[in-house]
């Protein structure tokens, strides 16, 4: 056994890769967890299924105020490594949509299970309940305070994660810790968000998913797209697409500017082909009400926002008094559709926080802080934020491991 002694702050899923790589190295390591169970975020991860990385994970799924602080731990912790490790403790992966991979059983629990059971064979020590309130460090020793009690230890890692969903236990307490070491923190804001729209005809479509092309546009300039799912809620968008923009969308809120998701909801028809096909509806739509004729061509809850809102005449009652100039509103509507966004749904929801401990003050081959020596900061109470994807998994698991290693000198 090491005469190290380390505190972990956090067991989730960076505090455990640590202290599973720290304890089968001979350490001595305490994990301290607030909750009453360990990794309960992991447990929430891809609705319960754990898109736990990502085969082609690179830098270019990776955001930061310094991106390069990312390089190191990808190139240690690459896919094969992630793989390696996780495929020892017992977990067969699969891969799905867009390289997404997962534990072979799509169960969250298997990999926490198999993590902890990992961590407890080796000697990790789990507090559980107990949340620390203050990291100090005193005469060359750092003390851990939690309701009336202290502890020391030679070394202390910061794995509290982010404020991002609190129910799951997430607090923001890293950020204290890291601010007494006299650490700048990035403001943070929530990320793989859901939006919230003030449109008020949107309401209407509440429960309607569809696969469209979106377009996000800060203060009317074009930023990015994404393809994929948009599913429409009472309070605005969600779905996997929108999450893609999230984070764009979030920041740019947070600054002022003026934020509008145009939808593209038939991605894969063009301009043409639909103005085809619904001329030749219209020629057979047998005195349809004009509210009827699109029946069984777009979702019911879309047909009367699409044509009260695509700008064809109010007093048209008939689909039959339809021109050509209003199958072409139709289709312009119906490809630019626009949806005014006025807020995110916050950190309550959110599945990420981007911002957090400036990385410029943390050293990126050990997550050793420049301030403070023996003291650690890893997942994603950085500054460091992945796309949806299993990217902010892969992170969690490889700055863990650089941390780790570091400390154990390899
Ligand atoms: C609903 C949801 C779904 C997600 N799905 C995915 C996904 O499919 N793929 C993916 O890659 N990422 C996903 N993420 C993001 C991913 O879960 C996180 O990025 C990752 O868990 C961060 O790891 P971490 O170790 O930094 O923090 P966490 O895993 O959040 O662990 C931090 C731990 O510290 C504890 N803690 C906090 N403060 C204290 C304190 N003062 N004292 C003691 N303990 C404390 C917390 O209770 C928590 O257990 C999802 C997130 C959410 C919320």
């Amino acid at each position: 056994m090491n005469n190290l002694s380390i505190a972990i702050v956090g067991g989730g899923a960076s505090g455990l890769m640590c202290s599973i790589m720290l304890s089968r190295a001979g350490f001595k390591v305490c994990v301290y967890e607030k909750n009453t169970k360990i990794g309960r975020k992991i447990l929430a991860t891809g609705n319960g299924r754990c898109n736990i990385s990502n085969q082609n994970v690179s830098l270019s799924n990776f955001n930061s105020t310094d991106i390069e602080f990312v390089k190191y731990p990808l190139s240690q912790f690459n896919y094969q490594k992630f793989q390696q490790f996780f495929e020892q403790l017992g977990l067969d992966l699969v891969t799905g949509e867009n390289s997404r991979v997962y534990p072979m059983s799509l169960q969250a629990s298997s990999v926490v299970d198999l993590l902890v059971y990992e961590a407890k064979r080796v000697g990790v020590e789990f507090i559980l309940n107990t949340q620390i309130q203050l990291v100090k460090f005193e005469n060359d020793k750092f003390i851990l305070e939690y309701g009336k009690n202290q502890k020391e230890f030679t070394k202390v890692i910061i794995a509290s994660g982010t404020n991002a969903m609190p129910k799951l236990g997430s607090s923001d307490s890293g950020y204290k810790f890291a601010k007494s070491f006299g650490h700048n923190i990035i403001k943070p804001f929530a990320s793989l968000v859901q939006l919230k729209s003030d449109c008020i005809d949107t309401k209407s479509l509440s429960g309607v998913k569809i696969d469209s092309k979106v377009d996000l546009e800060i203060n009317k300039e074009f930023s990015q797209s994404a393809l994929g799912d948009v599913l429409f809620t009472v309070y605005g968008i969600s779905g996997n697409a929108i999450l893609d923009i999230s984070r764009e969308a979030s920041y740019s809120l947070s600054i002022g500017s003026r934020v509008v998701v145009n939808l593209d909801i038939f991605p894969n028809i063009s301009k043409d082909i639909l103005i085809s096909k619904l001329t030749k509806r219209l020629k057979n739509s047998n005195d349809k009400d004009k509210y009827f004729w699109l029946e069984g061509f777009i979702h019911k809850k879309l047909i009367k926002f699409v044509i009260d809102n695509c700008g064809i005449k109010k007093d048209k009652s008939k689909a039959d008094e339809l021109n050509r100039k209003d199958i072409m509103s139709l289709v312009y509507f119906m490809k630019n559709m626009k949806i005014n966004i006025n807020d995110t749904k916050g950190f309550e929801t959110a599945e990420v926080s981007a911002g957090g401990v400036d990385v410029s003050q943390v050293e990126s081959k050990t997550m050793q802080s420049k301030l403070q020596k023996g003291l650690y900061f890893t997942g994603e109470v950085l500054d460091v934020d992945g796309q949806c994807g299993g990217y902010n998994l892969h992170w969690a698991w490889a700055s863990g491991y650089v941390c780790a290693n570091s400390i154990i000198g390899l």
